[in-house]
């Protein structure tokens, strides 16, 4: 028998993701909601920021999948069915945001800001390359993206220290847990990567007192949500030179509004929250297994904690 799945994102992306599931699930028809005409055949949903309510049109529902690895924004609602809620969690994406964060590390580590001011002066500015030995990285969270990217890293061979709620073991990176390490991992950071999930425990973790932790001079990397950093406090370290310089995906307001201080900065650069996204084609395959275990009665993979918070 097919049943129904109910996708909504704001992105234009439904023909993808319906060829890629279907493809995987031959007894399963994805459709817009508008399309669906028996709310109650609607198993499961795939969904991105959906509106307040939508839920509630489909009272069959046993399983809700978050398109995307980010669950803040699904979390913070208060109409959650109660039903597994399921991320994605795609290799193909890890790989994506590995490539956007190694190329942000290396920037800084060759000095490339500096270069390209250097450019516009017309000026021939050398600066002998540091061994990437010699540069210390932390990555804060280490979790399916942020254990990725470390280990990428590593493998270029800069000093990785690794952050996360609970011990890790990651391949070549020194992993550190827990709040009371936090202040030694961000004292040792010539290089922050920020890739915690946003959570009522991390919203404004990087607030003046902590980013104050950082050595003089150092540079930071926020590629998972912008309010895990205090957007202002981080604006006065970057005008103060406190802070080095900054790569930012992800902002407190997105898009970033236009007045903001952070468009007109030289030691800041700015990409509209697209250092990875969900690609149909490999996150199906993950999808698909999900939905083979709920019809079996087994364990959903990649299940999020709404008391965690992801
Ligand atoms: P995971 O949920 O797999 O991992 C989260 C990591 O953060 C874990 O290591 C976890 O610790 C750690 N962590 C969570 N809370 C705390 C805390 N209070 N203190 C210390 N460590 C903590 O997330 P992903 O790696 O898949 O993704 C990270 C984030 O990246 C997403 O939540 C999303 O917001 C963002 N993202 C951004 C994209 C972009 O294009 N800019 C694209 C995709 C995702 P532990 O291991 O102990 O659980």
């Amino acid at each position: 028998m097919t049943e129904t799945m109910v996708f909504f994102s704001a992105f234009d992306d439904f023909d993808g993701w319906r060829s890629a599931l279907e493809r995987e699930l031959p007894d399963l028809a994805v459709r817009r909601a508008e399309e669906i005409a028996d709310p109650r055949s609607v198993r499961y949903a795939l969904v991105w920021k959906p509106p307040q309510g939508f839920f509630d049109a489909f009272p069959s529902l046993s399983l809700v999948v978050n398109l995307g690895a980010g669950v803040d924004a699904l979390l913070g609602r208060t109409d959650l069915p109660e039903v597994p809620i399921t991320r994605l969690s795609d290799p193909m994406m890890a790989r994506m945001m590995a490539g956007y964060v190694l190329f942000a590390v290396l920037r800084y580590a060759r000095d490339i800001p500096v270069f390209e001011r250097a450019q516009r002066r017309r000026q021939w500015h050398y600066i002998h390359p540091r061994n990437p030995e010699d540069v210390r990285v932390s990555v804060l969270g280490l979790g399916e993206l942020g254990a990725l990217a470390a280990m990428e890293l590593a493998r270029q061979g800069f000093d990785v220290t690794g952050w996360s709620r609970s011990p890790k073991e990651v391949q070549g990176v020194r992993c550190l847990a827990g709040m009371e390490t936090l202040p030694k991992v961000l004292a040792n950071a010539e290089i922050v990567v920020v890739m915690l999930p946003l959570t009522p425990e991390t919203r404004s973790l990087l607030d003046t007192r902590r980013l104050a932790m950082l050595p003089r001079g150092a540079c930071l990397i926020n590629v998972s949500r912008g309010a895990i950093v205090d957007e202002a406090a981080l604006t006065e370290a970057l005008l103060a030179g406190r802070i080095a310089g900054a790569t930012l995906d992800v902002f407190e307001h997105e898009p970033l509004p236009p007045e903001s201080p952070l468009w007109g900065m030289e030691n800041v650069l700015i990409t509209p929250h697209l250092a990875s996204v969900a690609i149909p084609r490999s996150a199906a395959r993950q999808i698909a297994e999900n939905i083979r275990r709920i019809r079996s009665g087994a364990e959903v993979l990649h299940r999020v904690d709404p008391r965690r918070g992801y």
